[in-house]
């Protein structure tokens, strides 16, 4: 009886298909050229669309900062993205009611820019916030997500003075006035870890295969490990307004923050 043997192709390991993440680099960036280098049609077993690019500046979420929306558009065609799937690819998720572009079609990407702006607005508001609930409480954070122009974010604290709320909030807007310069680098991992900040904040959250460390420093406030995306220095924020304090029991304060224009 002959043996079927397996085909190496068909069973090779799967090779991610790499995108150039062009947002880790360019905050400002909205629109760029790109290629696809892979599509799925909801035929596979998953059911899932999706489309994959050599070069994307769609933030796929991640540290509390939702993944951007925007259009793929090729020949007159418009594939407009609401989300990003992050596996071995980063697959960007298009809308159901619009078309896929074929493998290796020259695409147009662009990223919404509302509701990137105010998430890059929203995201160094909580880095801001933080920064000086640290400076001035010593505490830590333990949690944090947002949405387009509202945020909360727990710290470990175990009292709460009577003023907290608007003492906060004023010294959050002295930071925002002080136009603070908001700055990203990448460090080798063994130089992250030797600034005190981001032992603080980080040291459980790098996994440890990762060797280059994506830092965002609001000079002299707050520096993070963090692959979200940032305005450029703390007046671009807006005003930051602390809508509520809540008691999530012991030690656990959650801290409703909200930006506004101006
Ligand atoms: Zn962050």
């Amino acid at each position: 009886m002959r043996v079927r043997t397996r085909r190496g192709a068909a069973y090779a390991r799967y090779v991610p298909h790499h995108t150039h993440r062009l947002e880790l680099d360019d905050q400002t960036l909205r629109e760029w050229d790109a290629t696809v280098l892979h599509v799925t049609d909801g035929s596979g077993t998953d059911g899932e669309r999706g489309v994959v690019l050599d070069r994307s500046a769609f933030y796929p979420g991640g540290g509390g900062q939702p993944p951007d929306h925007g259009v793929l558009l090729w020949g007159g065609v418009q594939t407009r993205i609401v989300g990003v799937r992050k596996g071995d690819d980063l697959v960007l998720v298009p809308h159901d009611d619009d078309p896929l572009p074929p493998l290796g079609t020259a695409v147009r990407g662009a990223v919404e820019d509302e509701r990137r702006s105010m998430l890059m607005r929203t995201h160094s508001g909580l880095h801001l916030l933080s920064g000086v609930v640290f400076r001035d409480y010593g505490a830590m954070v333990t949690g944090g997500n947002m949405e387009p122009g509202t945020a909360r974010m727990d710290f470990n604290m175990e009292t709460v003075p009577p003023d907290f709320k608007s003492t906060v909030e004023a010294a959050c807007n002295v930071e925002v006035e002080a136009d603070r310069r908001i700055e990203v680098s990448m460090l080798p991992r063994a130089e992250a870890f030797a600034i005190p900040d981001i032992i603080r904040t980080a040291t459980n959250l790098v996994p440890p295969e990762v060797e280059v460390v994506r830092i965002v420093d609001i000079l002299g406030l707050d520096t993070q490990a963090d692959a979200g995306t940032h305005v450029a220095s703390t007046r671009q924020i807006g005003r930051l307004e602390v809508a509520k304090i809540e008691n999530k029991g012991r030690g656990f304060r959650r801290v409703r923050l909200r930006v506004a224009d101006a």
